[in-house]
């Protein structure tokens, strides 16, 4: 298990993402609310916008996903459930809970996850 300092490191880090995830979120919805509120004038300047509000959904919806993953991990780290593999239950080495604090498995389970999450697909 990662040592009571290593884990407030990593809750640090976990909520400084989650408040610029936010933060990224509340913008861009305010810069489709700006397009929508121009005038459009033809069906180009309509596709232009509808384009640019439909990255900016894809780009906010991948951030809700590492949001709620985010939130997980701090949750885990309250109940004193964090930094355990989900699948088969080992520590994850600390090493790759700093370069991505929500891991939820260990290297080997993740990549049988990602596996089966691509046979679904
Ligand atoms: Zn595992």
């Amino acid at each position: 298990m990662p040592n009571r300092q290593q884990i407030s490191e990593l809750k640090e880090t976990l909520i400084q993402r989650q408040e610029r995830i936010l933060k990224n979120i509340n913008g861009s919805r305010d810069n489709i609310d700006q397009l929508k509120d121009q005038d459009i004038k033809d069906d180009l300047d309509y596709a232009e916008v509808i384009s640019d509000s439909f990255t900016e959904g894809m780009i906010a919806n991948h951030q809700l996903a590492e949001l709620k993953q985010i939130e997980d991990a701090i949750k885990k780290i309250d109940d004193g459930t964090y930094g355990t593999c989900g699948m088969c239950g080992i520590t994850i080495p600390i090493g790759r809970l700093k370069a991505k604090p929500f891991a939820k498995f260990c290297t080997e389970c993740r990549e049988v996850f990602e596996k089966e999450e691509a046979k679904k697909q």
